[in-house]
């Protein structure tokens, strides 16, 4: 039987591929993760979408969307070849509904678009991922990813009111409606968020949108104690301020740091901490003022308060560089995302640093530690020599010591970024009985294992 051809039946010539030039194109995310694909098919329609799952299911040759590739977990690899549909041509905006505080969307729309266009209208989508530019909602959706904003703002879960989905079979479901709550039926929203591909395909997204806050202002701390920053954290929680992000940067990333860019001459110490709050501008300033004296009282020097937008800028620019200067203290050597992503509650944090610490030591290898402390999530840094088998083996110990470590804190081993096949191994320690529960429904939706098969730990 010819695939190939079938496919053709369905999308035009021009929109798929089985080239190996291009297939080789689609054979990775952002992680270290491989595998080809068979075919790349690049729908435009949501019919298109089903026809292709219905060859797909008919056939049981594996599917896997794949928005933009930015993944740090494979997710978006076809471990068993198959088809990839690319979604990137389901980009429209298709409505701005002001009045119901919401917008209608397909899935390969790029993040960042999508609040340039609410901008005008003074309005935001509040999950903001350091790959805004890049990824598109279809793959955060996925993903359940957020960014720096979700301490406050919470993840992407918050803000999906409906999605359009294609089913293994290739029928099209939608979970949700135009309300803003609903009691109505199994939350199957909530069932496709964070489902990396394994239930079906996301053709469309309703979402939540937010006002953009009045004013903002941004708190600069750094201190000679790196628990110290750990314990600020959960210290201006319990004061009942809530930022708008709160980031941590710990001395190895202040060091890679600085060696990126010397003109930001951040000074020597174990850690930086930066708050910021939004929202009414009298707040806004008496909050700034009691994130700065919460800083002071946990032993914090140099804390800097910015409230024009240059100004914030100039704070921001050294977290901003964080994930780029992973390599400036390894020069030669690659960055690998592993072990990455774990998050811990929030007065577990100082102990998770410390961990941290302890097996960087351990193994002898240098990590950077940065992230979004706000919400637990701390993002680890690591760059080896990729084509050396012994430095890859202390990469894999590590990053199992971190992940580990996060799970003894009670905490996950992705905040954000999601298990892919990168993480699966640890899907049973994480949730017990309740991945068997996973895999329940996913051979009941998905008996032939078509939807992005090996991935989330459920074979
Ligand atoms: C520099 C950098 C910074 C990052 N910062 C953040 C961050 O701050 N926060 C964060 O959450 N993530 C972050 N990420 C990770 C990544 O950008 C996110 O996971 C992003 O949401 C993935 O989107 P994507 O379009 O690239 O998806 P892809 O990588 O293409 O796919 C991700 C998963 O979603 C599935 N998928 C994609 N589209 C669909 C669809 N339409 N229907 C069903 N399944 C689909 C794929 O099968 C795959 O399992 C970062 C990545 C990089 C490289």
């Amino acid at each position: 039987m010819d695939i190939f051809a079938k496919l053709q039946n369905i999308v035009t010539p021009l929109r798929i591929s089985n080239d190996p030039a291009e297939l080789y194109c689609y054979s990775s995310d952002a992680s270290y993760i491989k595998g080809t694909p068979d075919y790349v098919v690049m729908p435009s329609t949501t019919a298109e979408v089903s026809e292709i799952v219905k060859l797909a299911q008919k056939h049981h040759i594996p599917i896997v969307a794949r928005g933009a590739g930015t993944g740090l977990a494979g997710g978006a690899v076809p471990l068993c070849g198959g088809i990839v549909l690319d979604m990137s041509r389901m980009n429209r905006i298709i409505d701005i509904d002001i009045r119901n505080l919401q917008v209608l969307v397909e899935p390969g729309l790029i993040h960042a678009d999508l609040n340039r266009a609410l901008e005008p209208h003074g309005f935001f989508f509040p999950p903001d991922p350091g790959s805004s530019e890049m990824c598109t909602l279809g793959g955060l959706i996925a993903n359940r990813g957020s960014g720096m904003r979700s301490v406050k703002y919470g993840t992407v879960t918050d803000y999906v009111l409906d999605l359009e989905v294609v089913m293994p079979d290739g029928a099209v479901i939608r979970t949700g409606g135009r309300v803003m709550k609903s009691a109505s039926g199994y939350d199957l929203t909530a069932l496709m968020i964070g489902s990396e591909g394994t239930l079906g395909i996301i053709t469309g997204a309703r979402l939540k949108i937010h006002p953009l806050p009045e004013a903002r202002a941004a708190v600069l701390a750094h201190f000679n104690e790196l628990e110290a920053a750990g314990r600020t954290v959960s210290a201006i929680m319990e004061k009942g301020i809530v930022p708008s992000a709160c980031e941590l940067m710990d001395s190895t990333t202040i060091k890679a740091v600085n060696t990126y860019d010397a003109n930001l001459n951040i000074p020597d110490c174990e850690a930086m901490l930066l708050i910021e709050v939004d929202g009414a501008p009298c707040s806004v300033e008496s909050g700034a003022a009691r994130v700065a004296e919460c800083c002071r009282e946990l032993g914090a020097f140099d804390v800097t308060i910015a409230y024009s937008e240059p100004e914030m800028k100039e704070l921001w620019a050294a977290r901003r560089l964080a994930g780029a200067a992973v390599t400036r203290l390894n020069p030669g050597k690659t960055r690998v995302y592993i072990g990455e992503d774990i998050a811990v509650p929030l007065s577990a944090i100082p102990e998770m640093l410390r961990e941290i610490r302890n097996i960087s030591d351990r193994h002898g290898l240098n990590i950077m530690t940065y992230g979004h402390a706000g919400d637990g999530n701390l993002h680890t840094g690591m760059a080896i020599d990729t084509l050396d088998e012994e430095q890859w083996e202390v990469l894999e110990k590590t990053a199992d010591d971190i992940h580990l470590a996060a799970l003894r804190l009670n905490g996950t081993v992705s905040g954000e970024h999601g298990i892919g096949s990168a993480r699966g191994m640890y899907m049973i320690k994480e949730h017990g009985g309740a991945l068997d529960v996973m895999i329940a429904i996913k051979q009941a939706l998905d008996p032939h294992n078509i939807m992005n098969p090996q991935k989330v730990g459920l074979e």
